[in-house]
This record gives C-alpha cells, sequence and structure tokens, in this order.
C-alpha cells in the first residue's frame, strides 16, 4: 500500500503541497486530480523521492521510500525524458540496464510491449524522430519496462490519438490485473472515470473531494436531467429546482438539485410534442470538479 501522510512541500514561502493524507491499496488505479498548479506533479515527485516532503511521510509497503526501493516504482513524468538522439532501442537497453535488468529480459519485455503498441518499426529509430504521440508510447515502456510493483502516470494520455488511448487504457487495466499499483493524474475527466475506483481532487494543494468515485458522485447530491426533444426545450430551465443548465445540438442538460426535480420536468414536457430522451443520470465527474475547484477544465 502506498501512504501519504499530512505531506506538506514549501518552496521557500510558498505551499504547494498542504497537508495531503492518501492510502492507495495494492492493485488499485488511483486518479490525482487538480487544475494547473493543484499540486499533483510535485506530489508525484515526493511519492519517487526526487522531493523531500517539507512535513509528513510518504511509504511504499511500510518503507519509506528511497534509493533502494526506487527500482519497484515506474514514473512516466508529464515532461518528455527520453534521449532524443538515441534509438528507440539503444534508449530502453540503457534505462532497462539502469534498473537492473539483463540484456535478454530488456529484450524480451521490449519486443513483447512494441508488438502490442503497434510500434515494432520504431525499434531502431532515433527517438527524435518519432511523433510525439509515438515517443510518448515508448516513454511509457520505459516507465513498465522492469515491471514496477507502482507506476506513476502524470498525463499519460496527453498526445495520444483515441485508438492510442485505448491501446494505452488496455494496458493499464492489464498492468491492474498483474497486481500493479497505478496513481495517474489527469485532465481528461472522462478518462478517470473509466479507469479509476478512487480518486482524490487537489486544489492548491490541498484535497478537496477524496474517495471512491460512486460515493463522491452519491454524496454530491444534484443530478443531470437529459431531454431531448423536437420542440425548444430553453423554458425548462427556469422550473424550480434547476440550478443550471447546458443546450445541446439536439437538447437540453439541466442540473438539478435533487431527484424530485426530475418530475416536473417530465411534467413539463408532457404533451408538447415529441420526446426521444428523458434521463436521469449521475453528475458528472466534470460537475463535479467544476463546482470544487471552479474553474472550467479542458
Ligand atoms: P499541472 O496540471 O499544470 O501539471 P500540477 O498540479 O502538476 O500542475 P505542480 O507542478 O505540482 O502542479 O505545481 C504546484 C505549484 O508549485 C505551482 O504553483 C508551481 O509553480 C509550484 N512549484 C512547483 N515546483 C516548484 C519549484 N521547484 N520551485 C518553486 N515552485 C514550484
Amino acid at each position: 500500500m502506498l501512504t501519504i501522510n499530512e505531506v506538506r512541500k514549501q518552496f521557500g514561502s510558498f505551499t504547494a503541497v498542504d497537508g495531503i493524507n492518501l492510502q492507495i491499496p495494492k492493485g488499485e488505479i488511483f486518479g490525482l486530480l487538480g487544475a494547473n498548479g493543484a499540486g499533483k506533479t510535485t506530489t508525484f515527485r515526493m511519492i519517487l523521492g526526487l522531493l523531500t516532503p517539507s512535513q509528513g511521510r510518504i511509504t511504499w509497503n511500510d518503507k519509506e521510500i528511497s534509493y533502494e526501493t526506487s527500482d519497484l516504482i515506474g514514473y512516466l513524468p508529464e515532461e518528455r525524458g527520453l534521449y532524443p538522439k538515441l534509438t528507440v532501442r539503444e534508449q530502453l537497453i540503457y534505462l532497462g540496464q539502469l534498473r537492473g535488468m539483463t540484456r535478454s529480459q530488456i529484450q524480451e519485455q521490449t519486443n513483447k510491449w512494441l508488438q502490442r503498441f503497434g510500434a515494432e518499426e520504431y525499434l531502431n529509430k532515433k527517438v527524435e524522430a518519432l511523433s510525439k504521440g509515438n515517443q510518448q508510447k515508448i516513454q511509457f515502456i520505459a516507465a513498465v519496462l522492469h515491471r514496477p510493483e507502482l507506476l506513476i502516470l502524470d498525463e499519460p494520455f496527453s498526445g495520444l490519438d483515441p485508438v492510442n488511448v485505448e491501446l494505452l487504457k488496455s494496458a493499464v487495466h492489464e498492468l491492474k490485473k498483474e497486481g500493479t499499483t497505478i496513481v495517474f493524474s489527469s485532465h481528461r475527466m472522462e478518462h478517470v472515470e473509466e479507469l479509476c475506483q478512487h480518486l482524490c481532487i487537489m486544489h492548491r494543494g490541498k484535497s478537496v473531494v477524496q474517495g471512491n468515485l460512486k460515493e463522491i458522485k452519491r454524496s454530491f447530491g444534484k443530478k443531470n436531467v437529459s431531454v431531448k426533444a423536437d420542440f425548444n426545450l430553453t423554458y425548462l430551465k427556469d422550473t424550480a429546482g434547476v440550478i443550471k443548465h447546458r443546450t445541446t445540438g439536439d437538447g437540453i442538460i439541466l442540473q438539478v438539485e435533487r431527484e424530485e426535480v426530475a418530475q416536473d420536468l417530465f411534467r413539463a414536457i408532457q404533451s408538447k410534442g415529441f420526446v426521444r430522451k428523458f434521463e436521469l443520470e449521475e453528475p458528472s465527474l466534470n460537475d463535479i470538479f467544476i463546482e470544487k475547484v471552479g474553474v472550467v477544465h479542458e
């Protein structure tokens, strides 16, 4: 289990991480969310032992993270960290050897992952000659080559096209099945909803929401009513209990303060024309994020 206990990080008088407490069990995929500058990367760097917390303690299986434990961890940094002049092969051999792997282990893992990502043709290409998305795939391979117990992925999906996003997601699921503990950050709420059971939303260094995704949604209280019809639905926004609304191409999504408001909305559309959809939905993670953090996220 990864345990983060009352961790703080000061840069001079500025507090980047302010008393974070997290417990992430083995084999879990955990999402760390937050607007730009919330403190996610600083938290990751402390987990990795690259930064020392100003206060508090971080342990992996009850041991302080140190030089000895660093081979148990894999890290995909947000910024690109590959050597542009090396070929993919040279790069992976170099990083694998740093992790104490033998050449044959490196070769086996490299072949497995390149095949999985449909990237065998890049083996002898220089990193600088690859597209941004393909470099990202190689960087992911570099992070998992030594089969770490704990995998930290900082914005793993950035720069990937939808096909490659799916490839990476399925690789993440498979690593979880094999028992890897995965902590990742993302600005894409749909990826977090799909991959994580547990998450933490950070805001200005503090945790503002934390826990099980389903419970977070349930306790948020507000729900969404999605309506699609062949007549203008904008008048529904004035119904009592509607907090906000958003029109879509062919309908409207109304945030309601409680479930019962949906019944009033249902009554309000009856006999007005042809209704194609009327659905009461859980709030999205995006709704929760916007309310807690107060900014619109990409
Ligand atoms: P993003 O989504 O933009 O990557 P983040 O949540 O990862 O943001 P961090 O990179 O952890 O945010 O930064 C948190 C805050 O700490 C920012 O205000 C940043 O400017 C500050 N910060 C980070 N590293 C340092 C440093 N070495 N010295 C001073 N301030 C720093």
